[in-house]
């Protein structure tokens, strides 16, 4: 299927932390951006009502038990779910990429000379979405340029419109979808 209309998925802040108030080791300690992508807080827990996918403060990005079996009875590929040991919640990681196309307004500042990372990426509103040759399939994707500020740098999540109208009908609360320029 052509996946010429694409949608960003803006998930609200959820309200909590996965770093540890001690988070040596976890993240750069000059610009604080995260080093172990794999880390999980055994005590972590989501707050009462989190939506169905959210993000912490510090950029990971949770889903509920709903949504993992959602993208899971639709066989959407690319997509893997991490327990999380202290909640009914998953880590979700998006292994499909979708390149943006790097006009100027796109903004990388405060390069770290730690770990060699920028500190700040922004400029979301300007950034097109490069639609492959061949197209896109239904299902979630992730682009190649993670954006934020600090912890909070993470990968915008992409959808075409047929999986953003799947996410929907099943009534997924945080799945607030904003068209992407292509
Ligand atoms: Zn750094």
């Amino acid at each position: 299927m052509n996946g010429a209309k694409l949608f960003f998925i803006v998930d609200p802040e959820n309200g909590a932390h996965m770093l540890p108030d001690d988070d040596t080791g976890l993240v750069c300690p000059e610009c604080t951006r995260l080093l172990n992508c794999n880390y999980i807080n055994p005590k972590f827990k989501v707050p009462k009502k989190c939506p169905d996918i959210s993000h912490t403060y510090d950029g990971f990005q949770v889903v509920s038990q709903k949504f993992r079996e959602i993208i899971e009875t639709e066989g959407y590929q690319g997509v893997e779910f991490i327990s999380i040991p202290a909640c009914p919640f998953f880590l979700m990681r998006v292994t499909n990429v979708l390149e943006f196309s790097r006009p100027s307004e796109l903004k990388f500042e405060d390069l770290c000379h730690s770990c060699g990372r920028y500190a700040s990426v922004w400029g979301l509103l300007h950034v097109k979405v490069i639609v492959p040759f061949s197209g896109v399939c239904e299902g979630l994707y992730r682009s190649d340029i993670e954006m934020g500020y600090r912890q909070s740098i993470a990968p915008i999540l992409i959808v075409p419109e047929a999986t953003k109208l799947t996410l929907k009908k099943n009534k997924l609360t945080g799945v607030e979808a904003m068209p992407a320029p292509v």
